[in-house]
């Protein structure tokens, strides 16, 4: 089922042109929405949820006309929005149970089967008799994405997930997404590049309200092949770099500005070309240049070549089997002598074993 989306417009009482003729097509899988901040993202995506109106234009879901039948949509939608509201009191197993009860799974058994497949798809598992209002960050996204996901959607919105992860959150959040099903549609709103380049196998970028780039990430990439330069650069001289050159971006590393330019060639001989990616596709569409992936050599689709690893190395016997480490010990040291302070000391008559006492004279 595809999402076809075309001439989508928008404008906010305030005038904000927040969408001006948005036409996309998406097949299923994964699809990355990338903009920077108020570039439309979300109205956007509210309206292809059902929750707002657009002023002009069309979408489609397979048969379904998703500006119209709303209430189909709604059937087939799994939503995550940026701000998920309230975390209540309850449990994420009981908050489940009332979301798969509100989306129409009536029948208690197969309720609980579902909640209990999503509490361990989204591995919430051990989880599941905590309460919602302490969950982390990282776990009130994936409890989102257990409620998006009830009812096996064919559409899946994902509006902006990663913003406020830690590193670790987001690589499993993000491992979690990439496991959604081949047969939805999934919308992945962002304006993280590393988010599309990691998980995306088609993106968009949108700005003021339009679409600017429609490609698959990596012939993006291959579109700015030998046409991107990089050198290091005095801070004080930025602003005339910046006068005179095409930059597309400008990146503190180790307290030095890296600039990195547009252009067929190299401004001079100081400049090296850069090996491009998706930061640098974002960059210069964001510039308002133009890049043609259409225009690259088409990247290669073939299946991974078979992995050849050397045999798993052999794991060394244990030098003790676990029973051993309660049996007593063969050579156990002799224990050492109690310590003995002055007032212990034997009496001088008693038997010694060090050297016999001195004569009485020289005491
Ligand atoms: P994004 O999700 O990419 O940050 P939004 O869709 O939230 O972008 O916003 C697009 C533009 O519309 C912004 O300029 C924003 O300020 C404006 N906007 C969003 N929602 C409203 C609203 N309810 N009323 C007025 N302006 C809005």
């Amino acid at each position: 089922m595809n999402l076809v989306i075309t001439q989508l417009s928008k404008t906010y009482p305030n005038g904000v042109h927040a969408l001006r003729g948005v036409s996309l097509a998406i097949q299923p899988g994964m699809f990355g929405l990338l903009g920077p901040n108020g570039a439309g993202k979300s109205t956007l995506m509210r309206i292809l949820a059902t929750l707002q109106e657009a002023d002009s234009g069309q979408a489609r879901l397979g048969d379904i006309d998703v500006l119209r039948d709303k209430e189909a949509v709604r059937r087939t939608l799994g939503y995550l929005p940026q701000e998920f509201g309230v975390y209540p009191a309850a449990t994420a197993a009981e908050m489940l149970d009332h979301f798969a009860l509100l989306k129409g799974i009536t029948a208690k058994g197969e309720r609980r089967d579902t909640v209990a497949a999503l509490l361990r798809q989204t591995n919430l598992w051990e989880a599941r008799a905590r309460r919602l209002d302490g969950f982390s960050g990282g776990m009130r996204q994936r409890f989102g994405i257990a409620v998006a996901l009830i009812g096996d959607p064919r559409l899946i919105i994902v509006d902006e997930p990663t913003a406020g992860l830690d590193p670790a959150e987001r690589a499993r959040f993000l491992n979690l997404l990439s496991e959604l099903g081949e047969r939805a549609v999934v919308i992945l709103s962002t304006h993280i590049v590393e988010d599309v380049s990691e998980l995306c196998t088609r993106m968009a970028i949108i700005d003021r309200g339009s679409i600017r780039l429609a490609a698959e990430p990596l012939q993006a990439v291959e579109a700015l092949r030998g046409k991107v330069w990089r050198r290091g650069v005095e801070r004080a001289l930025l602003p005339r770099v910046e006068a005179a050159l095409p930059v597309i971006s400008t990146t503190l590393i180790g307290g030095r500005t890296l600039v990195h330019v547009y252009g067929d060639a190299p401004p001079d001989a100081t400049w090296e070309a850069v090996e491009p990616d998706l930061k640098d596709v974002y960059f210069t569409v964001m510039k308002g240049i133009e890049v043609h992936p259409e225009a690259a050599p088409p990247v290669s689709h073939e299946p991974l070549p078979p992995l050849v690893l050397p045999p798993p190395v052999r794991e060394p016997e244990p030098l003790t089997r676990p029973a051993d480490l309660f049996a007593p010990r063969a050579a156990e040291p002799p224990p050492l002598p109690p310590f003995a302070t002055r007032a212990d000391e034997p009496p001088p008559s008693a038997e010694r074993t060090g050297p016999p006492p001195l004569p009485e004279a020289e005491r």
